[in-house]
């Protein structure tokens, strides 16, 4: 629950101001809780439109994304806001989202959403199958000899390929959790950390050792709490798993945006630096902005303005996005559900892409009803250099990808490309060097606050709730302590 800032009406002091750099999810939400709580907001952004990573453009009877294509709800945070925004009627869920497919042995393969179909389904072996039922009893313990007092950190950094395999054998890496990476986080199990991309289940082994017995009993204890919940809110029964909005994703940026008003939103300008003067007690607008208008129309000297400051880099991965169009006549085996990922085992059966999205089949409207619109990944940590690649050659290892798994038979009706220099940061076996020098700039210099999806997951929601989270902090920091504020979603500021 958002603290409330503290106010006086024989205060004279003029109100607080808090700068955010970036206007992304995260951004926005962090601005968006600050200014429901009374402060003056400024958000900073390079860019020409809000959203970051969250882009959706409509053309010619097409709606596609440019980044993210759908969000949960599994932190509380992002239903409030939903309601608050007055955008649940355009809540949008993908049909027949349930029926999820990975490539295996050169097919596609139904991932199978209950136990029963589990036993029956193809996607992986008998002995991996029976190495899943068997894991609370065969799971391994990490190697003791790196478990010393002399190195407890080596236990935190061990890969998501590594975790997986003491768990539940390669198999399962290589056909359920590397696809898994690749299409949500452009990332390969071996280069990743598993507490930082998964700490919900880096904590069930901590808590529980088997991951199949904690993932049971967290489920059953959740359920009670919902089922509590529900008593005491007498809260309506609400469609669970991956949504979009009717026109994109991008009708929740737009929304936050809409409600914080142009006078909070800085366009086209980049932030270039920042410095703090940590003289007086408390700090009083200690923190300087320097920004630049990066619009070409548009020539003006550097700028500063009086907030708060943040320094910080991190590894980002490439990725394109290739979307393409198809009549519905030429696509041969046309396949229901949410869409299809490529396990990098796969390269040798000739696939190159990471995975694809069926987006006319989860949201009609994305397409004419005569067309399909599907939206593949290429590059990330498997393969960088081909996310660079141009057009034409992206276009022929979509299209090749997609006709061993669907048929398309003939070229495209409309193919667009997207390229994401940064499109995610890598949870790198080292990224709890990165956590520390945030956590030791955030304590040495009083009133920065970070956010963003650099930390503690890549989701929107995540992010989004990271932003709130800095929001409370930096408001609770005021009324403690009386301190000026800025806030950094973005790793760019230099
Ligand atoms: C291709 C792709 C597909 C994805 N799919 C999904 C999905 O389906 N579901 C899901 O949950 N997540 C998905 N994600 C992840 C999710 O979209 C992001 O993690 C999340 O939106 C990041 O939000 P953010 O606010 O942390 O950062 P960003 O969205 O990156 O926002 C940062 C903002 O800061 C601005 N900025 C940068 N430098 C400066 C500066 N110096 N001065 C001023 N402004 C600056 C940028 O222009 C940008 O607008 C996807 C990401 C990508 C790239």
């Amino acid at each position: 629950m958002a603290e409330h800032i503290h106010t006086d009406q024989n205060d004279k002091r003029p109100l607080k101001s808090v700068a955010v750099v970036g206007a992304g999810i995260s951004g926005l939400a962090a601005a968006y809780r600050l200014k429901s709580q009374g402060l003056a907001v400024t958000i900073f952004e390079a860019d020409g439109t809000t959203g970051g990573k969250i882009k959706s453009f409509a053309q010619n009877g097409l709606i596609w994304e440019k980044g993210a294509n759908t969000m949960t709800e599994t932190e509380p945070e992002v239903g409030k806001l939903i309601d608050d925004l007055g955008i649940r009627g355009k809540q949008q869920f993908p049909i027949m989202q349930s029926k999820r497919y990975i490539v295996r042995d050169g097919k596609p393969q139904l991932l199978p959403s209950n136990p029963v179909a589990f036993i029956g389904s193809k996607t992986l072996s008998a002995q991996a199958k029976l190495n899943i039922f068997l894991e609370p009893i065969l799971w391994k313990h990490k190697n003791s000899k790196e478990k010393t007092p002399n190195s407890p950190d080596i236990y935190q950094e061990e890969s998501v390929g590594d975790f997986f395999r003491r768990h539940f054998g390669q198999e399962v890496v290589d056909y359920i959790v590397d696809p898994f990476v690749a299409g949500t986080a452009g990332a390969d199990a071996e280069s990743l950390s598993i507490r930082h991309m998964f700490p919900e289940i880096w904590d069930l082994e901590e808590r529980f050792g088997s991951i199949i017995t904690g993932a049971i009993k967290s489920s059953w204890s959740r359920k009670k709490a919902q089922r509590d919940a529900k008593h005491v809110t007498h809260g309506q029964k609400r469609q669970r798993g991956s949504f979009s909005f009717m026109g994109g994703l991008q009708t929740l940026t737009n929304a936050l945006s809409k409600k914080l008003g142009e006078e909070s939103l800085r366009m086209h300008c980049s932030v270039l630096s920042l410095s703090c003067n940590l003289q007086g007690n408390p700090p009083h607008n200690n923190w300087s902005v320097c920004y630049a208008r990066n619009d070409a129309s548009y020539k003006e000297p550097l700028k500063e303005q009086s907030f708060d400051a943040v320094v910080m880099t991190v590894t980002y991965l490439p990725m394109s996005i290739i979307i393409t169009t198809f009549k519905k006549q030429d696509v041969k085996h046309p396949l229901e559900g949410f869409g299809i990922l490529v396990p990098s085992k796969e390269e040798k059966n000739g696939f190159q892409t990471l995975g694809t999205l069926f987006s006319s089949n989860m949201f009609p409207d994305r397409a004419p009803t005569d067309q399909y619109l599907f939206t593949t990944f290429i590059g990330g940590n498997r393969n960088r250099k081909l996310a660079k690649s141009q057009l034409k050659d992206l276009q022929e290892v979509a299209v090749n990808d997609l006709n061993k798994i669907l048929g398309v038979g003939s070229d495209p009706l409309s193919v667009k490309h997207i390229y994401w220099n940064e499109a995610f940061p890598l949870y790198s076996l080292d990224y709890n060097s990165v956590v520390a020098a945030i956590d030791k700039l955030g304590k040495s210099l009083p009133g920065i606050y970070f956010a963003g999806n650099y930390r503690g997951g890549l989701s929107v929601g995540k992010a989004l709730t990271s932003g709130f989270k800095a929001a409370d902090l930096a408001i609770s920091d005021f009324n403690s302590k009386g301190l000026c504020t800025m806030i950094g979603t973005d790793h760019e500021v230099k």
